[in-house]
């Protein structure tokens, strides 16, 4: 054997090592695609005490119109105690809930740490910190007309209504979902337009809520076509979590109609693997097959994947079923959302244990929100440890320091002449 593959055979070894802590524990993360059984098994059982078929279940406006939203049908379906049954109610008369049968379906009701619980049935918990702000984010103050919200100069969003097939826990528009669901007028979205129309400046409009794919295809049509219709604007994206809590939305119907209005983005919310379902997989297939780029904005949530190992195996999962990892964020602290918090350490930790353990395909940008608006924020591990004059010291992966040069770019305009001379 030679030098060189002694070496190299040498590091495949050291490599190995560096992940053998994931891959010993990457199987006892709990994941959807894994889990279909039981989640059938619950599928049946929600079904047969709503007296519904499948047939139902695989149509999105059940799903929409059976949202389970009383406590004494959720009890029937999950095993809850008296406790919890009085508790939900007190919490139901401050924060609105609902949750679509199919995302009940993954719920294990024998875990009381399940993530997926958690993350959609009300908990006391909510009612402490009831100090903290409905609106840290100020979001009433960016609103030059209609329903839009701008912070930036090239982009802005369209808020369409305050309906979602699930309401997160950790939702932190808490203060736009009352206790109806509200699609925002016609009016209010001619004169969001029309500000677009106005300002030739708006590339990028995000279409969100709420979800926008809590309205039918027809009212979407419209919108999109009309945004479609301003030469100024490149590419329209749209934000929703019904890949994730409805992925019955996403039918032949709405990606034909899509596919007329190109490019088309959307960016969903996936939090955690036990989301990634045989569902979720079709509903992202169909997208991806019908010509839309797809990326997952995460919440960084204590409970549910606040964990180095949990977001490595989301982030890989996520591009098994075709969806780019885009952004992880800082949750922010939202009345009745506290308990859900985590240290800016908890996210760097996570960030450090992906770059370079995982491909850069896996790897989204983790940004915390500036308060009052002042925009997304990037948050990186140290990489850059110091600059000199002609180098600087960096951080790799695996944390080694070393020296690398660093020059100010030579005058290439003048050694392009110089050299024609
Ligand atoms: C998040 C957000 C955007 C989009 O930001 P990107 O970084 O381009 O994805 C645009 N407008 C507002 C108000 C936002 O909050």
């Amino acid at each position: 054997m030679n030098e060189q593959t002694k070496i190299s055979l040498e590091r495949a070894k050291e490599l190995k090592s560096r992940i053998k802590d994931y891959i010993d524990i990457k199987d006892s993360i709990p994941k959807g695609i894994e889990n279909e059984n039981e989640i059938n098994k619950r599928k049946e059982h929600i079904l047969n005490t709503l007296g519904a078929t499948q047939e139902n279940w695989n149509d999105y406006k059940w799903q929409l119109s059976n949202r389970i939203s009383d406590v004494d049908t959720l009890a029937k379906l999950l095993k809850l105690t008296n406790k919890e049954i009085s508790q939900i109610k007190q919490v139901q008369s401050q924060f609105r809930w609902a949750i679509s049968p199919y995302y009940l379906s993954l719920i294990d009701p024998d875990d009381i740490y399940d993530p997926i619980k958690l993350m959609s049935i009300p908990s006391y918990i909510e009612l402490e910190h009831s100090q903290e702000d409905l609106d840290p984010m100020g979001e009433e103050f960016t609103n030059p007309a209609g329903s839009i919200t701008r912070r930036y100069p090239d982009r802005l969003i369209i808020n369409v209504t305050n309906e979602c097939a699930m309401y997160c826990r950790h939702c932190q528009r808490r203060r736009n979902i009352g206790q109806e669901d509200c699609h925002r007028s016609k009016n209010a979205i001619k004169e969001s337009i029309d500000y677009i129309r106005d300002n030739e400046e708006i590339r990028d409009v995000l279409i969100t809520g709420g979800d926008p794919l809590a309205l039918n295809d027809e009212m979407l049509e419209w919108i999109i076509s009309e945004i479609r219709s301003i030469e100024h604007v490149d590419y329209i994206r749209l934000g929703s979590r019904t890949l994730v809590t409805m992925p019955q939305r996403i039918t032949d119907e709405f990606c034909n109609m899509i596919k007329k209005y190109h490019p088309i983005y959307i960016n969903t919310h996936f939090n955690h693997p036990m989301e990634i379902t045989k569902e979720t997989k079709e509903a992202c297939t169909k997208l991806a097959n019908s010509g839309v780029p797809l990326g997952n904005q995460a919440v960084l949530l204590n409970g549910v994947n606040n964990d180095k190992y949990v977001m490595r195996c989301l982030n890989q999962q996520l591009l098994k079923i075709r969806v780019k990892p885009y952004y992880i964020f800082h949750s922010k602290h939202v009345r009745g959302t506290a308990h859900f918090n985590t240290s800016v350490d908890a996210g760097l930790e996570i960030m450090e244990y992906l770059r370079g353990y995982t491909s850069g395909m896996a790897i989204p940008t983790y940004i915390i929100n500036a308060p009052k608006g002042k925009g997304k924020t990037p948050l990186l591990p140290q990489y850059l440890i110091s600059k000199g004059t002609d180098y600087i010291m960096i951080r790799t992966w695996e944390g080694e320091v070393v020296k690398v040069e660093d020059k100010p770019a030579v005058d290439i305009k003048s050694m392009i002449e110089n050299s024609i001379k």
